[in-house]
C-alpha cells in the first residue's frame, strides 16, 4: 500500500470498509470515507453523519466519543466541500516502444527495471497533476517513507538493499537517458528516442507492484497473471495459478482443468488431477450414473 493508497483512493476506502478497521492515528481516513459516502454511495449529509459515527463506533480502534467526535466532525465538514474528491488512476497504459527503448540500452536488468518504474510513476504524477485542475485534492499523500524508498519498493527490484535509487539514477543520468532535476522532477530524455509506434502492451492497475509488469514483459522472475483477479504476482511452488490474496492457504498447488462436459475452466488441487468435471457437471454426472446403475439393478 505504498503508491496505490495515493493513486486509487476509491479502492483504498473500499478496502477499509471491507476490512472494518481504522487505526486511531489515521484521521485522514475518516475524510476519505466521508467523501466516499458522498460521491460513491450518494449519501446526504445527514446519512453520512449517521454512517460515519456508526462505522467508528464499531471499528475505530480505541473508540471514545468524547475523544474522537472532533475528528469525525472535522471529516464530515471536509466532505461538505465539493472540491475534495477521491483520486483514482485506475489504469495506466504502457506502450511497447517505450519498453523496447529501455531494453535497447546496455544496462543491467535492475537499472532498466527502475527506468520502467520511473516511466510509470511519471505518468501517474502527470494524470494526478492534470486532475488537480478538476478539483481533486489528494489528501493522503504524506507518508513517512521517502519517495526514493517508495519507488524502490514498487519497482520490485530483487536484492533491493544492494541498490539505492540515487545510485541508479545517477548512473542513468550520466548516460544522458534521463535528466535528474531537483525534487524528483525527472525528465525522461530517452522517450524522445522511442519509435512512437504506440502499441499498448498493458494497462497498469497495480501501482504497488510496478516492477512485476516489466518482469512479465521480459519473461523474468517467474511473474504470473492471477487466474482470479488478473493481478501480476510472483509465482511460487504453491501459488502457481492465483495470487496470495486470491488463493486460500494451500499446502498443495492448484491446477486449472477444463471441464470435459461444459468446457468451463475450474481450479482443483493438483492431487485431485483425476477430476475431469466442474462441480456442477460432476453432480449431474453422478445423478445420471446413479440412476443408470439403479435401472441396471432393477432390470436384473
Ligand atoms: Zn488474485
Ligand atoms: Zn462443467
Amino acid at each position: 500500500m505504498i503508491l496505490y493508497k495515493c493513486y486509487n483512493e476509491i479502492k483504498y476506502v473500499e478496502d477499509i470498509l471491507e476490512k472494518k478497521e481504522i487505526r486511531e492515528y489515521k484521521r485522514d481516513e475518516l475524510v476519505l470515507i466521508a467523501i466516499y459516502y458522498r460521491d460513491h454511495i450518494n449519501m446526504t449529509p445527514k446519512k453520512r453523519e449517521e454512517a460515519l459515527y456508526s462505522f467508528c463506533e464499531q471499528y475505530y480502534a480505541g473508540y471514545n466519543i468524547v475523544k474522537h467526535w472532533e475528528n469525525i466532525d472535522a471529516a464530515l465538514n471536509k466532505a461538505r466541500n465539493k472540491q475534495y474528491k477521491l483520486f483514482c488512476a485506475d489504469c495506466l497504459p504502457v506502450y511497447s516502444d517505450e519498453v523496447d527503448q529501455i531494453n535497447s540500452y546496455d544496462l543491467d536488468y535492475n537499472h532498466k527495471k527502475l527506468m520502467f518504474t520511473l516511466l510509470v510513476y511519471k505518468r501517474l504524477e502527470k494524470i494526478y497533476n492534470a486532475s488537480k485542475c478538476l478539483g481533486y485534492n489528494k489528501i493522503n499523500y504524506n507518508s513517512s517513507i521517502g519517495l526514493d524508498r517508495k519507488i524502490l519498493k514498487v519497482s520490485k527490484i530483487s536484492g533491493g538493499n544492494k541498490y539505492t535509487v540515487g545510485d541508479i539514477l545517477s548512473d542513468i543520468t550520466k548516460l544522458g537517458y534521463i535528466a535528474d532535476l531537483p525534487n524528483y522532477k525527472i525528465k525522461l530524455n530517452y522517450l524522445n528516442d522511442c519509435s512512437q509506434q504506440h502499441e499498448k502492451i498493458f494497462d497498469i492497475t497495480d501501482f504497488d507492484n510496478i516492477g512485476y509488469y516489466y518482469d512479465y514483459y521480459c519473461g523474468a522472475n517467474n511473474i504470473n497473471v492471477c487466474w482470479q483477479c488478473g493481478k501480476f504476482y510472483k509465482k511460487t511452488k504453491n501459488n502457481n495459478i492465483r495470487c496470495k490474496d486470491c488463493a486460500p492457504d494451500l499446502k498443495v498447488p492448484e491446477v486449472i482443468i477444463a471441464c470435459e462436459d461444459c468446457d468451463q475452466e475450474f481450479i482443483a488441487s493438483s492431487l485431485a488431477s483425476a477430476k475431469t468435471r466442474c462441480e456442477g457437471c460432476y453432480q449431474i454426472y453422478r445423478r445420471k450414473y446413479k440412476t443408470s446403475k439403479q435401472r441396471e439393478y432393477d432390470s436384473r
